[in-house]
């Protein structure tokens, strides 16, 4: 798929946009955001931003481009303080201009605040034009505006504004707030995207996923809950729950595809998790042949639970180029479509006159697939038989997701049959419902895009923007 921007995205996958991350209480709080920002990098490419406080001023800094690209010494030097919270981002609302690169930082009444925001609200744009007919001026296109505009009407305290503002959000919002003197972080009460506390020496950090604990030698305390606010200050940390309760409806995506394979969420491990989908998989849809290979990296925990099930010799038949990001820059139009090739490459050796099975997390258009299934013949595979480790991804999804419309999904109007066909596979078969969700531990989950259930129904769709910024 090209975009007009001329960024051609290799992957046909459904795309996590945000990670958040926050310290408190900690020396070189901006390093320590950009170390737990490169642990949440597959979480967002497209941009990532730091906003750190000494106590007295708000610096922020935030521009396009990864982590380790926007962060140079020169740049961290000037990030003072022992409170931070950092952003990567890639675009759900409001495009990828780097006016909508977060945090967002605003000044009002009460002094300056940073807002970093992973999730997507479902009457963002309701809210937006409430404001706008109100005299509200907006210089980003991203939903996270409105709640900096909430946040400045309402009174009281920090937390109280930012519970009185999101009291009128619906939607996925998984946030991060810093002012001067107070972090607060807080999760929507269906709890849509994951949010994580952790402790860092005397102080402590919040993040989206475990692992940016681990990689600055932080130690993982608990999930934050859904509706859930914490809020962080030199008097230590409090928590409350502002908000009406709702029914519980994690991501299960994150299990299938979204979260690092090292991370957990409420005790369940996404390796472990990965593993229990591959070996359901493995009874669901049985097949005979000689290996089994995973489409790396996301099918790889998938293909061992499979293998171990059915006996059959768990093999390498494709690599990975690590070299390559989630989207490249493709260099001339006589040469396109080479993407698939670029990052996946095949183990001829081990793919020659075999039975293959190939494990995948997902598939959205059916465009990727039919090239690793193409790849996967011209090495000499006697038969191509293709497992996906979740059910059909037939709905699109309102909650942080970037996800193509429901036209574009190929099991929105396909049968897996069909879509053998396309993909010129020998066999398909799908993970089903019940399936996933015994791999996660039953129910409190969101799996709307595979089932069509939606938690929240979506109030409205993001208008389109005009107003360009390039730095
Ligand atoms: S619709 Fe799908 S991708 Fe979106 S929150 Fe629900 S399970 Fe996750």
């Amino acid at each position: 798929m090209t975009r007009d921007d001329g960024v051609v995205l290799v992957d046909d996958h459904f795309r996590d946009q945000c990670g958040v991350f926050g310290v408190f209480g900690a020396k070189e709080a901006a390093n320590l955001t950009y170390l737990g920002l490169h642990a949440l990098q597959h979480r967002g490419q497209e941009s990532a931003g730091v906003a750190v406080s000494n106590g007295e001023q708000l610096t922020v800094h935030r521009a396009r481009g990864l982590v380790q690209e926007v962060f140079t010494e020169e740049v961290l030097a000037q990030l003072v303080g022992d409170r931070a919270i950092g952003h990567v981002r890639y675009s759900t609302t409001g495009g990828s201009d780097v006016k909508n690169a977060q945090p967002l930082a605003a000044e009002f009444a009460a002094g300056p605040i940073a807002v970093a925001h992973n999730g997507n609200l479902t009457n963002g744009g309701a809210l937006r034009a409430r404001l706008e007919a109100d005299g509200a001026i907006f210089s980003s296109a991203t939903d996270t505006e409105a709640v900096l505009h909430l946040v400045a009407r309402e009174a009281g305290s920090a937390p109280e504004r930012v519970a009185a503002a999101l009291s009128q959000a619906t939607g996925a919002y998984s946030m991060v707030f810093l002012t001067r003197d107070t972090l607060i972080a807080v999760r929507d009460p269906n709890g849509f995207r994951p949010l994580c506390l952790g402790r860092l020496g005397d102080g402590y950090v919040v993040a989206s996923e475990p692992p940016a604990f681990h990689l600055i030698g932080g130690e993982y305390l608990r999930d934050v809950e859904p509706g859930e606010m914490l809020v962080i200050t030199d008097d230590g940390l409090v928590s409350s729950r502002p908000f009406a309760e709702a029914a519980r409806k994690m991501c299960i995506f994150e299990y299938v595809y979204f979260a690092r394979s090292d991370a957990a969420f409420n005790g369940i491990g996404v390796y472990s998790a990965r593993k229990r989908l591959g070996a359901t998989l493995a009874r669901e849809q049985p097949v005979d042949a000689d290996i089994v290979i995973p489409v790396p990296d996301s099918g790889v925990a998938a293909a061992m639970g499979f293998a171990a099930v059915t006996g059959l010799r768990y093999e390498l038949g494709l690599i990975r180029s690590h070299y390559v990001g989630r989207t490249f820059i493709e260099p001339q139009q006589s040469i396109r479509h080479f993407g698939v090739r670029l990052k996946l490459h095949p183990v001829s050796e081990v793919l020659k006159g075999q039975r293959v099975v190939v494990i995948d997390d997902s598939i959205v258009r059916g465009t990727t697939s039919r090239k690793i299934v193409k790849m996967i013949r011209d090495s000499g595979a006697r038969e191509v038989h293709v497992r996906i480790s979740s059910p059909p991804t037939a709905w699109p999804c309102f909650y942080g997701i970037d996800t193509p419309d429901r036209d574009e999904l190929i099991a929105s109007a396909h049968t897996p049959e069909q879509i053998a066909e396309h993909i010129t596979a020998d066999s398909l078969g799908y993970l089903s419902i019940a399936g996933l969700r015994e791999g996660v531990g039953g129910d409190g989950y969101c799996d709307a895009c595979f089932s069509g259930a939606y938690p929240i129904v979506t109030e409205d769709v993001p208008a389109a923007r005009r107003l360009r910024v390039i730095e």
